[in-house]
């Protein structure tokens, strides 16, 4: 017997999230099925409303759900340090340290000719912009320590030289093609400390 379309569709939708595989989407879909009412609508509509109350902030690009996120916001931070990371979610694992006191830039993704992202892809003129605005003393890049990563950061540091910024980049402790999503705290706290000009 085959699926049914509405539970193929499903499927397919599930199929798309990472990590997940056909089988597994299947699975998913079946279990959907299998719960109660309540729940299901539930999830049908924090998935509707994660995509309408969550965007970028206006000042970082991070995930906020106001017009400008809460570290921005926040008359505390040291708007002179930026660390720069690619995506929204590299924000989560340094604010957990709780020692960073500065802001960050959220690129939006790493340089790749590959994928075809080139520089107009990437917030950079935002982030040189905001050097400029705020007097930035420093920039610490973030991006993940994958080849794309690294020329990305390059890149940042190469267009940063002659203005009046210290750029480093973390260095110690993240292993090669690792990810920061999946960095422990204090491999990230020795990365953090570790950090070099570039
Ligand atoms: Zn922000």
């Amino acid at each position: 017997m085959k699926n049914l379309k509405s539970i193929d569709r499903l499927t397919e939708a599930f199929s798309k999230l990472p990590g997940v595989g056909h089988k597994s989407a299947e699975k998913m879909a079946y279990s959907i099925l299998e719960m109660n009412d309540n729940n299901v609508y539930e999830l049908s509509d924090a998935l509707k409303d994660v995509k309408e109350s969550v965007h970028h902030c206006k000042e970082c690009g991070a995930y906020c759900e106001n017009d400008i996120c809460e570290v921005c916001s926040n008359p505390d931070r040291d708007k002179t340090r930026i660390i720069v990371v690619s995506y929204p979610r590299d924000i989560f694992p340094f604010e957990k340290l709780g020692t960073y006191n500065g802001v960050y830039h959220v690129l939006g993704g790493v340089l790749s000719a590959v994928n075809g992202v080139g520089v107009e892809d990437l917030r950079i003129n935002e982030l040189i912009e905001k050097v400029n605005r705020d007097s930035v003393k420093e920039l610490i890049i973030a991006t993940n320590p994958t080849t794309e990563g690294e020329t990305t950061a390059l890149y940042i540091a190469k267009i940063l030289e002659n203005m009046p910024v210290n750029v480093t980049r973390i260095a110690y402790g993240l292993p090669m093609g690792g990810h920061l999503e999946y960095t422990d705290s204090l491999t990230l706290l020795k990365s953090l400390e570790g950090r070099k000009k570039i």
